[in-house]
């Protein structure tokens, strides 16, 4: 999508005149007047960290690349005494920073010695991006960014972006999606022109929360499409007075920021190969979907650990309604045709992953989404039979008396999940799993001993 993006602007007249750079990026830079670009990459929990480079230095960027010291970088391991933490750019990737004119933005990895480093999550999805592409395959993702908006009380306080959003049943609801559209129209607009092809925009099930939906495309490119999301969203939310959050559950009583997933895999001879007309169960899937999908559901706990990666992702992924009547949140391990109160909804051929939370890391959720589908294609797993009931009104007997196991229902259970699987760290590598490992259980520990108003309501008097 992105280089897409950069091809649209190429003018070919330029090729000659300008020898520094390939002239797509000569392009991008003379046509939005770059004077500077942000060096951008990662940490582990998917925030965008940059340096700004004067615009003389783009070249630098790609050939030598730009040093941090990687102990400041969370998740990085890396210690102060050790050596530089070096990024490279993808200049295929250059675009404009729509909201900070004068600014480009260009994706980089890092390298630590001159070696890809094994804890960056964007080397970690490349690692994962060539196992498909040794088998002629590429996965595609669409991802469906949820938001919530607020804006700051003068106590400092969070308080919602609009009083009279607070149906509740708001999804969809005119008002609500009128009286935020200020923000929503520039979001829209500062992510079209650099590639997103955005489709629809929706007030979603809590109130002052959003979605806005755009077209798949490769793996990689949407998990740098999803980092530049948060980035645009953030900052034209902060030009406005307001506050942008992809927090996973803002409001114990609403829907919370999901991010689903939605899965194909294309190749040479077919756009999807995960359709297959002639599926007797009517959900349109082919044989290697029904393998993708084993490996989804079996290594569903450890993949919680990733798609979930908070401690207040699990106040999304509860058993339980919302105010609206359903947190259209995944809580068991099942899937079905157009199920949405399941953890894998099957829209015809193909397969949306509802378990993502907005607060991930694209990078490592992709990774971690294909080291679990190929596992499941190549050990030609089956899945259990597809649950095409509303999980969210069974009760807990009829679940498990159906085989439905309950998806972790914290951060701690779904590190220990992670810790017994060792399918991500034979794929993904031992060092960025033990890294992730290691700073989820500091976050839980840091969790526990934190003490919440309910506590203090709860027992100051109560003895
Ligand atoms: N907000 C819901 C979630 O947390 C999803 C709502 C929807 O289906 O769009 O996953
Ligand atoms: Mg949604």
């Amino acid at each position: 999508m992105l280089q897409q993006a950069v091809k649209e602007v190429v003018d070919h007249d330029n090729v000659i005149n300008r020898p520094m750079y390939r002239p797509e990026v000569q392009k991008v830079i003379d046509q939005f007047h770059l004077k500077y670009v942000l060096a951008q990459f990662v940490d582990i929990h998917g925030a965008a960290k940059t340096k700004s480079v004067p615009i003389s230095g783009l070249k630098a960027i790609e050939k030598d690349g730009v040093g941090f010291a990687g102990f400041a970088i969370s998740g990085m391991g890396m210690q102060p005494h050790g050596p530089d933490f070096m990024v490279k750019g993808d200049l295929s990737t250059l675009t404009p920073v729509p909201w900070q004119p004068g600014y480009g933005r260009v994706v980089c990895e890092g390298y630590v010695n001159g070696q890809p480093h094994p804890y960056d999550t964007r080397y970690v999805l490349r690692k994962q991006v060539e196992r498909l592409s040794a088998k002629g395959w590429t996965l595609n993702t669409g991802l469906e960014p949820e938001f919530s908006l607020f804006r700051r009380g003068e106590d400092g306080k969070l308080k919602a972006v609009d009083d009279s959003d607070n149906l509740d049943k708001p999804c969809y609801d005119y008002k609500g999606l009128s009286r935020s559209r200020e923000f929503l129209e520039r979001l829209t607009e500062a992510l079209i022109p650099v590639g997103f092809d955005i489709y629809q925009i929706d007030h979603e099930d809590a109130n002052g929360q959003f979605e806005i939906n755009y077209t798949y495309s490769d793996a990689m490119s949407s998990a740098d499409m999803f980092t530049f999301f948060r980035m645009a969203a953030g900052e034209i939310a902060n030009d406005l007075g307001i506050i942008c959050s992809f927090m996973p559950k803002p409001d114990p009583k609403r829907a919370g920021n999901g991010m689903h997933f939605h899965l194909s895999i294309g190749s040479d001879e077919s756009s999807n190969l995960f359709h297959d007309a002639s599926d007797p169960s009517g959900m349109g899937l082919s044989k290697i979907a029904y393998h993708f999908i084993a490996g989804l559901l079996a290594h569903g706990p450890a993949l919680c650990a990733f798609c979930a990666p908070t401690v207040n992702s699990y106040k999304r992924l509860v058993v339980g309604r919302s105010l609206s009547g359903a947190t259209w949140a995944p809580a068991f391990l099942a899937y079905g045709s157009n199920n949405r109160s399941a953890m894998v909804r099957i829209p015809y051929g193909r397969i949306e992953l509802r378990l993502p939370d907005a607060g991930c890391n694209p990078y490592l959720v992709s990774a971690a989404i294909i080291a679990a589908g190929l596992d499941g294609i190549e050990h030609e797993l089956t899945p259990p039979p597809a649950c095409n009931e509303n999980l969210y009104t069974l009760g807990l007997e009829e679940i498990a008396a159906r085989g439905i196991a309950t998806l972790p229902q914290s951060l701690k259970e779904a590190v220990e999940a992670l810790k017994a699987d060792p399918l991500f760290k034979e794929t993904l590598g031992a060092e960025i799993v033990d890294e992730f490992i290691e700073q989820k259980s500091m976050e839980w520990v840091e969790y526990c001993r934190h003490v919440s108003d309910w506590e203090v309501q709860r027992y100051t008097e109560f003895f």
